[in-house]
């Protein structure tokens, strides 16, 4: 299909039809992104004014839980005000779902289960408005990159729960609006140069999907002698995980020199930040209050904090002050790009990036991930805490190359990390299971999954 007609006749109306006006909403995000902060900050306090009133009419345990704070929303002086509301856990969802929709919603309500694949499974309910700024919001972020709605995207994605939602309307929609998903649940020796044939004959613009999988892929494209930078993609969008620097470039590379751009958010919490060209990752502010908080305060410019999550167009099932369990700093000064939206950095995701030692430090994935990358040899690996004092690291070899001394040297590497009472042990492998999720992740913490 050409660009231009997908763009300028064919996704508007799926989008009329399908009761978003997602394009008004990316006209709206086009303007704000250039205004001074102070007229964005004021357009937020109303947007949030009216949100915590609405939810406080229409949504029983909204209502319940200001009253409970004495908190009156009508009476809001500015943003700050919103920190009189409690933050709102993962459980008290799982506990209240019912209560915390709002019946009358235009449109109705959407229900989506989150399956787990970044701990502890979720369902949550979305509506129309909210899923029109977040489809918004990510046209607005392609468009930082030169990338122009209606522009062919590919997304290879690892999870089998988009796989089995690939109906025929899907289908068709799909190729009107120039968008091919490629399931890549198991990417193996033996199938990847059909994906590889999948996408050639394709020939997407940009690429979308897990890091993890976009590297594999290409290493094992490379394997059997394809090589990713003919497919002639100009750009990599990185999402649903932690994207680690040598992923980054590794990714770059493979696709020879493309700008890899990254986003973050989740399932439950939208459309977040993204990079934009100077590195900076923005808050989509004009639909977000994101706050950083550590012990119930909130933390300075350049200090690690949960983030927290208050989305100000998901009115069908409002999520006020959602602790997400990912942590992140908040950026300071403006951005070269001239952009007002604020900053985040230092996004380390989802905590089940994280080892926690037996003396209760959260050390950051990397930290044991570099200990087995610097053993020569290592094809691929998993590290897999199952028990605070209990560490497994399967690795698959490339066996003349991995020294007579490496399980050693890991075991040593961890144990100097987290403590000499825990007890690593190696296990060589065939093949490195993926999780449930079909991602690869190379670090599972069963510790830090149960939260701070
Ligand atoms: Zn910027």
């Amino acid at each position: 299909m050409i660009p231009l007609l997908v763009r300028k006749a064919i996704y508007p109306v799926h989008e009329k039809v399908m009761g978003r006006n997602t394009f008004a909403c990316l006209q709206e995000l086009e303007r704000l992104q250039w205004l001074n902060p102070a007229q964005l900050e004021e357009i937020r306090f109303r947007k949030l004014r009216e949100l915590l009133i609405h939810a406080r009419n229409n949504i029983p345990f909204y209502a319940d839980r200001f009253e409970e704070a004495a908190f009156d929303p009508e009476k809001m002086q500015s943003l700050e005000d919103l920190k009189i509301i409690p933050l709102l856990t993962k459980g008290e969802i799982k506990q209240n779902l019912e209560r915390m929709t709002w019946k009358g919603c235009p449109g109705g309500l959407h229900r989506y289960n989150t399956g787990g694949s970044s701990g502890e499974p979720l369902i949550f309910y979305f509506d129309k408005r909210r899923q029109s700024w977040d489809k918004a919001a990510r046209m607005l972020t392609h468009r930082w990159w030169g990338v122009e709605v209606g522009e062919k995207e590919l997304y290879l994605w690892g999870s089998p729960v988009e796989a089995t939602r690939q109906d025929r309307m899907k289908e068709l929609r799909d190729k009107l609006t120039n968008e091919l998903l490629i399931s890549a649940f198991e990417i193996s020796q033996a199938n990847v140069g059909d994906i590889f044939g999948a996408i050639q004959r394709f020939t997407p613009e940009t690429l979308f999907g897990y890091p993890s999988t976009i590297e594999l892929f290409a290493q094992m494209a490379k394997k059997q002698g394809l090589d990713p930078a003919t497919l002639g993609v100009s750009v990599f969008f990185s999402t649903a995980e932690l994207l680690y620097d040598h992923q980054r470039k590794a990714i770059s590379e493979q696709f020879g020199g493309i700008p890899v751009a990254d986003c973050y958010g989740s399932r439950e919490g939208g459309f977040v930040s993204h990079e934009c060209r100077e590195g900076n990752y923005h808050v989509m502010d004009p639909n977000y209050v994101v706050e950083f908080i550590k012990d119930e305060q909130p933390v300075s410019a350049g200090e690690d904090g949960e983030i927290v999550l208050t989305h100000l167009d998901a009115w069908g099932m409002p999520l006020i002050r959602y602790k997400t369990g990912d942590v992140a700093q908040p950026g300071e000064g403006a951005c070269a790009c001239g952009r007002s939206f604020s900053t985040m950095q230092g996004i380390r995701g989802r905590t089940t990036d994280f080892v926690v030692t037996p003396d209760g430090r959260w050390q950051h994935a990397l930290s044991v991930i570099y200990i087995v990358r610097d053993v020569e040899g290592v094809d691929e690996f998993k590290i897999i805490q199952h028990e605070l004092e209990d560490v497994q690291v399967l690795v698959k070899l490339i066996p003349e190359l991995y020294p007579g001394n490496g399980n050693e040297r890991i075991i040593a590497g961890i144990k100097k990390r987290m403590g000499d009472s825990v007890r690593v042990r190696v296990d060589i492998v065939e093949t490195i299971p993926t999780d449930a999720s079909g991602k690869h992740r190379y670090v599972v913490s069963n510790v830090a999954k149960k939260g701070l």
